[in-house]
């Protein structure tokens, strides 16, 4: 299954599923396990399903097929030796089969062959197994064992965002409707306006994200209260990040990068307004978004808020999903050869930021205002390639 295996680790959908097992960086797990405490986290497991859902439906392909049946049943083979059951399969057989398969399996191999039992459970209506914190923990051990420190994600900066905001754009535009019935006319413009609601999300979230310099889990963890649009540009309020011990939060400022009302697609404070607009209109109160509630949240498929079997409009983006969103505007890019999904995820926008940042020569202790690193070696770390010409110390030296 030479080719199969091929395609599916390119395949960016299973690859969206691979944050619900492990986290791509380690230090932001400590992030994520301080909001899990302050969130419902059955909530929270009940979300990771929609979005497993949501993923079943995109991936099908046949031969994303074939290798999601491939590799269920090689799990099955595996509990049939072993006299377990496989559907509905309990996440202590799920952990048993990653202990037993650690020394044939790679790590990213086994990853997918969870993904593909989660998949077959979901689709069978029983909650995946793969979920369960005992699962999660086995693949983490696996991970540490054989020492493999998850790839680091590639930086998305302001070239490639301006692509994609101006197909997100685009997308937001009502649909012809000349020539067809009435009943296809009213067709077209719900699909029409089930995705122009995602493009405007993804484009606040993309360019908030980006400017902000936020973790996902910052991301996702603000509410509309938190983000506040004055005569400068938009006031963010992160609530709580792992570098403020005593939870006091923090402020940060994005600035219209460019002339007074001039603001173009790429425009964040344009995008949020924009995007807070729209969730007024869908949920039916145009006036007011209660502040206390989230600043992006789920769309379901027939572009309603909310997840897609619990139609909470009170629903919150997660971090997986913040990935899929960076994934799938990555593909907008149309080149998949510069630019693999799979090289995406959340962190790409704060990662981003420092790149862009850095080239434009913004001094250090700027960007860091901004990333809110108290260590330079570590805010060093997320200045990429970018800036090795950059304030190059090299050239001072008179040689
Ligand atoms: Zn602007």
């Amino acid at each position: 299954m030479g080719s199969v295996t091929e395609t599916l680790t390119r395949d960016p959908t299973l690859d969206a599923l691979l944050p619900a097992l492990l986290v791509e960086d380690p230090e932001e797990q400590m992030v994520t396990d301080a909001l899990l405490s302050r969130v419902d986290v059955t909530a929270r497991l009940e979300q990771l399903v929609d979005g497993l859902a949501a993923l079943v439906e995109a991936a099908t392909s046949p031969q994303t097929r074939r290798a999601y049946e491939s590799d269920f049943a090689s799990f099955a083979a595996w509990t049939a030796a072993h006299g377990l059951a496989n559907l509905p399969a309990s996440p202590q057989t799920v952990a048993l089969y990653i202990a037993a398969q650690q020394d044939q399996l790679r790590p990213t191999s086994l990853v997918r062959r969870l993904s593909a039992i989660a998949v077959r459970h979901r689709e069978a209506g029983y909650p995946p197994p793969t979920a369960h914190e005992l699962v999660r923990r086995a693949v983490a051990g696996l991970r540490r064992r054989h020492n493999v420190r998850p790839a680091a994600k590639a930086a998305l900066v302001t070239a490639q965002l301006s692509i994609i905001c101006t197909e997100l754009h685009r997308q937001t535009r009502p649909p012809t409707v000349d020539g067809l019935s009435g009943r296809q006319a009213l067709r077209a413009r719900k699909v029409a306006a089930a995705r122009a609601l995602r493009a405007r999300r993804d484009r606040a979230v993309l360019l908030v994200g980006y400017a902000a310099a936020l973790r996902r889990s910052e991301l996702v963890a603000l509410n509309v209260g938190d983000l506040t649009v004055d005569d400068r540009g938009l006031r963010v309020f992160i609530q709580r990040s792992k570098t403020d011990q005593e939870g006091l939060g923090d402020y940060i400022g994005v600035a219209h990068g460019h002339p007074p009302h001039t603001c173009g697609v790429t425009c964040p404070i344009r995008a949020w307004q924009e995007w807070r607009g729209a969730m007024a209109t869908a949920t039916g109160a145009p006036d007011h978004v209660p502040g206390d509630s989230p600043a992006f949240r789920p769309i379901t498929r027939h572009g309603t808020l909310g997840t897609p079997t619990d139609l909470d409009v009170n629903a919150r983006l997660t971090g997986q999903s913040v990935a899929l969103i960076v994934k799938t505007a990555v593909g907008l890019l149309d080149d998949e050869h510069r630019y693999p999904a799979a090289d995406y995820a959340g962190h790409s926008l704060r990662a981003g930021f420092a790149t862009q940042a850095a080239a434009a020569g913004v001094p250090l202790d700027r960007i860091m205002r901004q990333t809110r690193h108290r260590s330079v070696a570590i805010a060093l770390r997320y200045i990429r390639h970018a800036d090795v010409w950059t304030n190059n110390a090299s050239s001072a030296l008179g040689l």
